[in-house]
């Protein structure tokens, strides 16, 4: 006799957060496909006291089309009487009535605090059940171990032990937004905006934005001024005034205090900054409350991307755990998911608010994770760059020449501000060298402005948020410009290091740089670059600035294209996306919105995998009852296939739909370099480039000698697994590249193309003979979309 099915339940609780359904979708699916029975519990906790309706079954077909709604529609709510062991007693006595083998549970600090709480009971729950009769023994023994995970679920990011939380993201981008929007006409009437975030014990919402849009003051609950916040405030709005800015962005957390623990709010600071008194900044003021917008609207692809492989990650948990596992949650650190410890997190989460409480700002800032203390560095960096205190002696002080390589990519501008901040506050020279090496090999003593020019930082300091590359950027490599040329010019305008921003082009440029070093001494300057492009296909580093634009343009226009469908019904689009011969976008878009099938390079498409397709379509539309409107889609990179292009994709299936259902291909095309960039882009480029700077400025000037023999000295920085690394270019060249098809040699992302089809309920289909992903499972319980 087989073995009765595990039950696998799934509960989003406490404030909701966009990617709570894509958590949701996820764990529901993935356990359907573990072969296991899905059930979500409705409202929160609530649910789980109440029981009857609220533990509901779920099948395949009742998540499709989750990943794109925003909040939790399996609801949540605040539920008093799981504070109480009563209620949670009878939570207990639900969960082993329903027969659920194992929870995972979505929510903040408060739910998984109740998880916890609820995991150490258990034993003496169900004890108490049994003593007072309301369970046998036989019905709870096969339950003794309560096989729980917690998923974190909020828009505050204010769990210790995880670099992101489901929804932050989000959040972060509505707030960004609006931000914008609010710069836009604060800049027109020269006016100052308090603008007030979410955020009671935890500022990274508001630290973020701050550093995201470049606002001019931050005040966040765990590290306070030290001196007279009224003091310090006045000083750098008024040093910012004096260099011209025309607007003044303060951003308030909502539980921000000053060092003595009393509460900032937003009025003061109006107040402050609209004071006409003698000496006052008597600014024109407004205050704006974020509120509950901060909440609202779709998960950004990040959060997608979070949610549905964490979700999938907590499947995988429960069904590996033993009743000697310690409860874990799931956690993201830097680029990789991983499973820690519940207790400790909750435990750690609560003693930052507790050292907020007491006053010791040091250990809540400790406590938080090490992305959070870079990124208050960098906006320290960002905001205080006129001021002389970190200021380096003459001697040490270097001229950094800035390029940009490639097409444009999303944080481009973020990034060059922020390195050149860094520039001026160490008292170094940061020069802009305008539109690659073409433009420095080709006009650099063009009359009046060559393209060799210092930076102005009134100009900079305004392109936090901006799209594109100010200082222009060219595909040319430094040996298509003539390499003797740019050694010389190098040797010519006296650049002591050289800070590369691009993609692939960019790559190469670094290492013909780093190869003509023997034959050129001028060369051997300190050089690193950091990666952005939206391809993602930089050797050295799992992330590229820009790719996060690229995926939420993506998910945002597939989203509308599947949305589209929904008046005619029965249609498939194969939309064509970009990333040269990777196929990182397509497979992440993939993710994000639930695709039917994802086509890469690094797999190829045959005539038997589209056969196998167009026969899986032609099976789901047969067995569509119609209760999901909206079409379907296929990703296709752009170099996925010689032959096999969206538009003929597009054509076979439709022929072979014959009228059963349509088909169109549709491509996005430069839309997907973005407009604004996200505000991961900018933030990473914010953090990631003064790392940059603090790299090439520890060669120390002049130091060439040295500098040559220090593999680091030509190095690409990155995010490798849960770590922010330089890599040497010579290893990465001769080691880590794929050199004829212009990408890294292992590509880390690879696994989740299998994630994608699990998810969309793709059959096993044949693989083209030269796939790099042979490595697709080979089981048959696969779900059917
Ligand atoms: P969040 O999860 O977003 O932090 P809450 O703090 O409101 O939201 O928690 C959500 C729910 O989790 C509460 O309504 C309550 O049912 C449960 N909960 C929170 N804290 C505890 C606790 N200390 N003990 C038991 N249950 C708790």
């Amino acid at each position: 006799m087989e073995a009765p099915k595990k039950k696998i339940a799934v509960m989003t609780s406490g404030g909701d957060s966009p990617g709570m359904n894509g958590v949701v979708r996820a764990v529901v699916r993935m356990a359907i496909h573990m072969g296991c029975d899905a059930f979500a519990i409705y409202e929160g906790y609530e649910g789980l006291v109440r029981g009857g309706e609220c533990i509901k079954k779920m099948e395949w077909s009742d998540v499709r089309g989750w990943l794109s709604e925003g909040g939790t529609l399996i609801g949540t709510a605040r539920c008093m009487a799981f504070y109480e062991r009563p209620g949670r007693l009878t939570a207990a006595k639900n969960l082993v009535l329903n027969g659920i083998d194992a929870l995972i549970i979505c929510g903040g600090d408060g739910s998984l605090t109740g998880a916890d709480k609820f995991r150490d009971e258990w034993p003496s729950l169900l004890a108490e059940l049994v003593s007072t009769g309301q369970l046998t023994q036989n019905q709870v023994d096969p339950y003794k171990h309560l096989n729980l995970v917690g998923l974190v679920g909020s828009i505050d990011n204010d769990l210790s032990g995880t670099d992101a939380t489901i929804g932050c993201y989000s959040a972060l981008a509505r707030i960004c937004e609006m931000v914008d929007y609010i710069e836009a006409t604060a800049s027109s009437h020269s006016r100052a905006f308090v603008i007030e975030v979410m955020g009671r014990h935890c500022g990274w919402l508001a630290l973020l934005a701050g550093v995201a849009t470049g606002a001019d003051f931050v005040f966040i609950p765990e590290r306070p001024i030290d001196h007279d916040w009224k003091e310090d405030m006045c000083t750098v709005v008024k040093r910012h005034r004096n260099i011209g800015k025309r607007k003044t962005i303060v951003i308030v957390a909502e539980g921000a205090r000053d060092k003595n623990g009393t509460k900032i709010t937003p009025e003061e600071v109006k107040d402050l900054l609209a004071d006409k008194s003698d000496g006052g900044l008597a600014l024109d003021t407004r205050i704006t409350t974020l509120g509950h917008v901060q909440r609202g609207g779709t998960a950004v692809a990040y959060d997608r991307m979070l949610a549905t492989l964490q979700g999938v990650e907590a499947v995988k948990a429960v069904l590996e755990a033993t009743p000697e596992t310690e409860t874990c949650f799931i956690a993201i650190n830097e680029n990789k998911i991983v499973r820690k410890p519940l207790m400790k997190a909750v435990a750690e989460t609560k003693s930052v608010s507790k050292a907020v409480d007491e006053k010791d700002f040091d250990k809540a800032m400790s406590l938080r994770d090490t992305e959070f203390s870079d990124q208050y560095k960098s906006y320290l960096t960002t905001t205080n760059v006129m001021v002389d205190d970190r200021k380096l002696s003459q001697e040490k002080r270097m001229r950094v020449g800035f390029i940009n390589v490639g097409a444009p990519a999303g944080g481009m501008n973020a990034a060059v501000r922020a390195a050149v901040a860094y520039c001026i506050s160490r008292g170094h020279e940061p020069i802009a060298i305008h539109n690659g090496f073409a433009g420095f090999a080709r006009h650099h003593d063009d009359k009046p402005v060559g393209s060799v020019r210092p930076f102005d930082w009134l100009e900079t300091d305004s392109w936090a948020s901006k799209g594109g590359s100010e200082i222009g950027t060219n595909r040319e490599l430094p040996s298509e410009s003539g390499m003797e040329l740019i050694a010389n010019l190098i040797a010519q305008y006296k650049f002591d290091a050289l800070f590369i921003i691009g993609g692939f082009e960019a790559f190469h440029s670094l290492s013909e740089l780093r190869k003509a070093r023997e034959q050129y001494p001028s060369l051997c300057i300190p050089m690193t670059l950091l990666p952005a492009t939206i391809s993602n296909n930089v050797p050295g580093t799992e992330y590229s600035l820009g790719s996060d634009t690229c995926l939420n343009e993506l998910v945002q226009y597939c989203d509308k294209i599947k949305q589209s469908a929904s008046a005619t019904r029965r249609r498939v689009f194969v939309i064509e996306t970009q990333g040269g011969r990777s196929g990182y976008v397509a497979t992440l878009s993939g993710l994000g919105v639930g695709a039917s099938a994802v086509y890469i390079p690094e797999e190829g498409i045959s005539l038997e995998m589209l056969n196998a397709d167009v026969n899986h379509l032609k099976d789901v539309f047969r067995k569509d009852t119609g209760q999901s409107r909206a079409g379907r889609l296929i990703l296709v990179n752009e170099k996925a296939s010689k032959v096999y292009h969206a538009k003929l994709i597009a054509d076979i299936i439709r022929e072979e739909a014959h009228d059963r259902f349509e088909s169109r291909e549709s491509i996005p095309g430069h839309v997907q370099q973005g407009g604004v960039p996200s505000p991961m882009d900018r933030c990473r480029a914010v953090r990631l480039a003064i790392k940059c700077m603090e790299h090439l400025e520890s060669f120390g000037k002049g130091n060439l000698s040295a500098a040559k023999d220090d593999p680091l000295s030509a190095s690409v920085i990155g995010i490798q697994g849960s770590d922010v690394v330089f890599s040497p270019m010579k290893a990465l060249e001769e080691q880590g590249t794929d050199w004829p098809n212009r990408r890294p040699k292992a590509a880390a992302w690879l696994h989740i193309r299998e994630i994608v089809d699990i998810l969309g309920g793709r059959p096993n289909v044949p693989k083209p003979e030269k796939s790099l992903t042979g490595l697709i499972a080979k089981d048959t319980k696969r779900g059917i979309v």
